[in-house]
């Protein structure tokens, strides 16, 4: 069965994370019939979701509902996860087609991790509220009890960073928790100017922590880690920060679910090598211009693509993508943040609690209150923000000793 018949054209947009909505979100109900496919009925809010580690946020101050989302903007949500997408048409996991005339995959990173064996058994990731609480949960546990957890964290970039930060924000005075970071590279946060790596390691100096660079997983066991150099690490939590892939649907025809895949390969107009009328956008898109993949590239290139699709369906010219340059922010729990620009970064404990108002914000424009109870419930999100990162940070009579001064790395 072929759905979607209506008079508009009809776009599809396969997948609603921050590419996804953007760009529905400027494909306006009056012009175009516009459904929205993801599996997950929840927006989780990825930026936050490892200060659940730390216990800073709950699973659901970081949930909103999608549904909810996408109806506000006029447009279908349909909760199925898409298995293939050809030039006119893609099809769900029900096993049902949908017709487009044109379609946008924003599908993210997803959480498959190919190359290394073990990692979905045996290891525990933080791109979602679930994981990050079981993470919370183990260790929450392990403080109870008189045994060591040995912690390991697999990445040293952004993500690894974070996550440790947030780890030892909770547990660096507890002495039943040892960590461990582990990484191909010789150094933490390498894509960073200014040598982050040393600011890095002498902010952890008193702490348990060990940095085992220079050399990948190999493979992920119950016990422990194997590495590429032979080296096998003990570890009774293993947290994967390191790089995911995307879904097998971006390798497009004759691709094998089992292989790895490519990012998606786009033009600078984010239009597929396979079809024109579908672009990649987000995470899922391998575009040059576009190293990091941050929040804010996800959601420019959300709504430029969106302008995008009303050309190729107007019949006019497509424009090429210019990525802004925005610096990137990185939080180390309450020990720093980090702002990298380009060739070189600043640090300062003030950027923690800037980063933390605008994510609130973010999170709060995606989804504004609409009636008295959600106003209440909007309150409340802000006064948690406020008492557990806002005033921590900022308030002079506990922490004015702690906060960091303001660094200059080049
Ligand atoms: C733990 C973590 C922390 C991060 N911290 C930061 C940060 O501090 N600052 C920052 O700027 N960036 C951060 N990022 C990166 C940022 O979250 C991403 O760059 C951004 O989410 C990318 O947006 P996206 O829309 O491309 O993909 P996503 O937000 O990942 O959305 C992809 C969506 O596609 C859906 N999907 C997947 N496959 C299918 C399918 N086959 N059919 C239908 N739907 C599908 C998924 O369910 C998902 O909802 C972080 C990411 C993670 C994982």
């Amino acid at each position: 069965m072929i759905l979607g018949m209506g008079s508009k054209p009809r776009v599809c947009v396969v997948g609603a994370g921050f590419a996804g909505l953007n760009a529905a979100q400027q494909l306006k109900s009056s012009k175009y019939d516009v459904t929205v496919i993801d599996p997950a009925l929840y927006i989780e809010w990825l930026p936050n979701l490892h200060e659940i580690i730390s216990g800073r946020k709950t699973g659901e101050d970081l949930k909103l509902s999608r549904q909810r989302i996408i109806e506000r903007m006029g447009h279908r949500f349909c909760q199925q996860k898409v298995v293939d997408v050809g030039g006119s048409s893609l099809q769900l996991d029900c096993g049902e087609m949908l017709a487009f005339d044109a379609c946008v995959i924003a599908t993210g990173v997803g959480s498959a991790y190919p190359t290394v064996t073990g990692v979905g058994e045996f290891a525990h990731t933080v791109n979602t509220v679930a994981g990050c609480q079981q993470i919370a949960n183990k260790m929450r546990r392990a403080t109870l009890g008189h045994r060591t957890l040995k912690v390991s964290v697999v990445g040293g970039g952004t993500e690894g960073v974070e996550v440790l930060g947030e780890a030892l924000r909770a547990y660096r005075h507890r002495p039943q928790l040892e960590f461990q970071m582990v990484d191909a590279s010789d150094s933490v946060l390498p894509q960073c100017a200014g040598n982050l790596d040393k600011a890095v390691r002498s902010l952890v100096s008193n702490f348990n922590v060990d940095f085992r660079m220079g050399s990948g997983v190999a493979s992920v066991e119950k016990e422990g880690l194997y590495l590429h150099n032979g080296q096998a690490l003990e570890s009774d939590l293993t947290i994967w920060a390191g790089a995911g892939s995307t879904t097998s649907l971006l390798g497009f025809p004759g691709s094998s679910s089992q292989e790895q895949q490519p990012w998606g390969q786009v033009a600078q107009t984010f239009q597929s090598q396979h079809f024109e009328s579908v672009f990649v956008v987000g995470d899922a898109g391998d575009i040059s211009s576009v190293m990091n993949k941050q929040t804010y590239h996800a959601i420019d290139m959300g709504r430029f693509v969106a302008a995008n699709v009303e050309r190729l369906l107007s019949g006019r010219a497509l424009k090429r993508f210019d990525p802004a340059s925005k610096p990137q922010v990185v939080s180390f729990g309450d020990l720093d943040t980090f702002m990298v620009f380009n060739g070189f970064s600043v640090s300062s404990s003030m950027l923690g609690a800037a980063k933390e108002m605008f994510y609130t914000l973010g999170l709060l424009q995606l989804s504004p209150p609409t009636n008295a109870k959600d106003f209440v419930k909007t309150l409340d999100v802000f006064q948690r923000s406020m008492r557990r990162v806002y005033l921590p940070t900022l308030n002079p009579l506990s922490l004015v000793g702690k906060l960091s001064r303001a660094k200059l790395f080049t």
